[in-house]
């Protein structure tokens, strides 16, 4: 198979109170394996199938609807899942710091900008940090699995923090309470990895 899940770096329960362990186990074991599967179901025989994910969002016009919706939820899972974390939470640090203070004034301006996009989200898809062209940082979302590394994407750049805001990634423990998820996501960021994903972009 072309593409696999990874497995998770943490325990399932590794996130509570925050994201609970029944969230995690259905949402990394069915929602992003089946993303998976039908991704290399899609892929199958085609020159794609060899080509790297990141390769395959940056010219997802070229590619049928199966491949943008789970080449796009393989890829920002895989992301999801490193940039949180159990010893996570706290701030950032250096030169990710001084980029979010140029770009958005303070840590709290940049969280309240990002969990705007994030609420503001209609139906499905995901909240972004990006670095664009130009090494600035931007806040945008997506709708479905897209994301900015696509080329349909309204604002592109490289994703160094992504929130999930489909139902499926909260409802279990939220309900309907969206922005009580998007607050309680600040608990459980890595921003070390953040950090690494500035640094190497
Ligand atoms: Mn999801």
């Amino acid at each position: 198979m072309a593409f696999t899940l990874p497995a998770l770096p943490y325990a399932f329960n590794a996130l509570e109170p925050h994201i609970d362990a029944r969230t995690m186990e259905i949402h990394h074991g069915k929602h992003h394996n089946a993303y998976v599967t039908n991704l290399n179901n899609a892929v199958a025989g085609k020159p794609e199938e060899h080509l790297s994910i990141e390769e395959i969002c940056q010219h997802i016009s070229k590619y049928p609807a199966a491949v943008r919706n789970n080449g796009g939820g393989h890829y920002n899972h895989s992301l999801f899942w490193t940039i949180m974390g159990p010893q996570a939470g706290g701030a950032p640090a250096g030169a990710l710091a001084d980029a979010i203070n140029a770009a958005f004034g303070t840590l709290d301006e940049f969280k309240t900008k990002f969990n705007a996009a994030a609420t503001g989200r209609f139906g499905s898809g995901w909240a972004w940090l990006v670095k664009t062209a130009d090494g600035k940082l931007a806040v945008t979302s997506t709708p479905n699995q897209d994301n900015p590394l696509m080329d349909v994407a309204e604002v592109k750049g490289a994703p160094l923090l992504g929130l999930d805001v489909w139902e499926h990634a909260y409802y279990l423990h939220y309900q309907n309470r969206r922005p009580d998820y998007c607050a309680a996501f600040w608990n459980v960021v890595n921003w070390n990895e953040v950090a690494k994903r500035f640094a190497a972009r």
